[in-house]
């Protein structure tokens, strides 16, 4: 391969940087992808736990009221039996002891009987806020879903157009020498995908840092690889602006 000059390798790096930009943006967007895709499952997950909770706690309301239910129909019948025995009694005594019995059932029975309406309203609530809650699931559920298949289907459109421009790229990237291209290519890394940065106003692109006129003399003339002293990426100056 023919060798390039330093000055046509900057200009190469150049638009190797234009190219690398677009890698990192794209890159960057399908790193957060499997992140995204896992937080709408979370969200999904935390909901169904959600809505599980609802419905163990209307179970167990459920069971506290069959067995309110239970104890009410218990004392009822244990009112009727000792109603029966009322007129088998010999004493007043006895009669009075027995009435006061039966009263003292009948009050803990109307309390039962609170609690039984407090369970069923409670019951009630639940169920229809359950059903609620699972409609408003129903919807989630697809638009999680509709929100995953654009995610895939930006995923693949962000695989075709990096083989797009890693293709680009590799037309590039040979024609530079080793040593300049994977300096280049650590600043990349280093410098969230921002190597190669033009000189505006007489400072870095890249940190704003002020240059002195020497190096921006040596960066016109492009007979090296200058970088900048603050940020360490590679300067460049667009041929057609004039330097005072
Ligand atoms: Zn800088």
């Amino acid at each position: 391969m023919e060798q390039k000059s330093i000055k046509e390798q900057i200009g190469l790096l150049i638009g190797l940087q234009a190219i690398d930009a677009q890698i990192y943006v794209l890159s960057k967007e399908k790193a957060s992808m499997p992140g995204h895709l896992r937080s709408i499952d979370e969200m999904l997950e935390l909901k169904k736990t959600d809505i599980k909770q609802a419905e163990d706690n209307l179970k167990n309301t459920q069971l506290k009221l069959k067995e309110k239910e239970g104890s009410l129909q218990q004392k009822e019948e244990q009112i009727k039996k000792l109603q029966g025995q009322l007129y088998t009694l010999k004493t007043n005594k006895e009669y009075s002891t027995m009435l006061t019995e039966i009263e003292g059932i009948k009050v803990d029975n109307s309390l039962t009987e609170e609690d039984i309406l407090k369970f069923m309203d409670e019951i009630e609530f639940a169920k229809k806020k359950i059903s609620e809650e699972k409609e408003l699931f129903k919807v989630e559920e697809a638009n999680a879903q509709k929100e995953r298949d654009n995610i895939n289907l930006k995923a693949k459109e962000i695989d075709s157009r990096l083989s797009e421009l890693n293709e680009k790229r590799n037309n590039i990237a040979p024609s530079i020498e080793k040593h300049v291209i994977s300096r280049y290519e650590k600043i990349l890394k280093n410098k969230d995908g921002l190597a190669m940065v033009h000189i505006e106003d007489g400072s870095c692109g890249g940190c704003h840092l002020n240059l002195p006129p020497q190096v921006i003399s040596e960066v016109k003339l492009r007979e090296d690889v200058i970088v900048c002293g603050s940020c360490l990426r590679i300067l460049y100056i667009d041929d057609n602006v004039e330097i005072s």
